[in-house]
């Protein structure tokens, strides 16, 4: 029964093995631990009155505080294909996930652009960054937060 789940949608190939089976589950889903210790932060920090997984933004944000106009996006770094850990390719179907993974990098580059043309500030959070540093990561949205809004 449990085998099941693996099979998903048929868009990605069947992972050959539980490990990376589960990383690839776990970083599809909304509020991931890393996602919900940092929202958890914010509150602590005072940064409240935001939304979560607004799906009217281009690129669906994690954390929108909308009158400010900034988007938080908490990158998974398998998926983000993160520059800071360089997550290990998948050993099967390694051509396919390669193509995923520069879609993906690609869709994220035209997304931020996207929204700072629009006039939004964004910030990055990658997965690892928010592992190894949480204050580093709070103090990077808390930035954008306290900086006048710009003049569109
Ligand atoms: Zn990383």
């Amino acid at each position: 029964m449990k085998r099941l789940k693996y099979l998903r949608d048929g868009r990605a190939p069947i992972p050959k093995n539980e490990t990376v089976s589960r990383v690839m589950s776990a970083n599809r889903g909304k509020n991931t631990v890393p996602e919900i210790k940092l929202r958890k932060s914010l509150w602590e920090a005072g940064l409240r009155g935001y939304r979560t997984h607004v799906s009217t933004l281009r690129g669906k944000p994690d954390i929108v505080f909308a009158s400010k106009k900034i988007a938080v996006f908490m990158n998974g770094c398998f998926w983000h294909r993160c520059p800071f850990c360089r997550q290990k390719l998948p050993k099967t179907n390694s051509a396919f996930w390669q193509a995923k993974f520069k879609r993906n990098v690609a869709r994220d580059k035209r997304n931020v652009t996207f929204l700072r043309r629009n006039g939004w500030r964004i910030a990055v959070i990658r997965e690892c960054r928010l592992k190894k540093n949480p204050q580093r990561a709070i103090e990077k949205i808390y930035r954008l937060y306290s900086r006048q809004s710009p003049e569109i």
